[in-house]
This record gives structure tokens, sequence and C-alpha cells, in this order.
């Protein structure tokens, strides 16, 4: 993968919209005029759902290692990422958004939840009035 370039259509937020659309929730995705183009938004809910590959994201989960080689680039790189995930959390809150980040260990690797589990949860939470939460494997 190219230096730069943000996945779309990963693995973890496929398997997130599947199961949300199988259990009859109806959302856009990538909205291009909302800050960082959140992955999943349901207007009715007045929700988003980021997605976030652990390594991408610099995740504190096992799943995130600083590659061997040219460390500080890639130590450079995913702090940006991780200031800039942090700038979009806050303007989608000061523009009344909810934000659910998944972590990719949600749903990959050895801490992964069942997939039912972690979606009741995701339900809950729309249906709910809490706004920033995460869901994250067991690490
Ligand atoms: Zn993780």
């Amino acid at each position: 993968m190219m230096a730069g370039v943000r996945a779309r259509d990963t693995r973890p937020e496929l398997v997130v919209r599947k199961a949300l659309h199988a259990r009859g929730f109806r959302y856009r995705l990538h909205v291009a005029d909302m800050p960082g183009k959140p992955d999943i938004v349901l207007r009715r809910f007045r929700a988003v759902i980021l997605v976030h590959g652990c390594f991408w994201h610099g995740h504190d989960c096992p799943l995130f290692r600083v590659p061997a080689t040219r460390r500080d680039f890639w130590q450079a790189k995913i702090s940006r990422n991780r200031e800039r995930d942090s700038e979009v959390l806050q303007a989608l809150e000061a523009d009344g958004w909810r934000c659910m980040t998944v972590w990719e260990c949600a749903l990959r690797g050895t801490g992964r939840g069942e997939l039912s589990v972690v979606v009741d949860t995701l339900i809950g939470w729309l249906r709910g009035s809490a706004k920033r939460q995460e869901i994250r494997g067991r690490c």
C-alpha cells in the first residue's frame, strides 16, 4: 500500500457495514462534506461510526507495532494520523454528531469479540444518548 493513501472499504469496515445493514440500519458512506469524511453516517441517530485500522491510527494494542525500518518516518506519520483523528472527533462533536470509534482489534486478532456482541454494543449506543464511545479488542 502506498504511503499517504488511506484505505477505504477495509475488511473491518465492510464487516460493520454488512452487520448493521442486516439489522435494518441504513447509512451514508464516506460523507465528503463532513469533517474527516466519516466512514459510516447515520443521520437519524445523529451518529457517525469510524472504523479505525490499528496500525494507521496508532492504537495502543497488539495489532500496532512501529515497523523495524524507517521508524522515525512511521512514528511521525502515525502521530500525524492520531492528531488528525482527534481534530476530526472534536470537529464532528462541535457540529453535534455523536462519534463511535470501532477499532480493528475488536473484530480481528486474538482479542476480538464475537461479531454479534460488537454489533449489539454498537446498536445499543446508536439507540442511546452517549456521545463519544469506542469498541476495542480485549488486549
Ligand atoms: Zn487496536
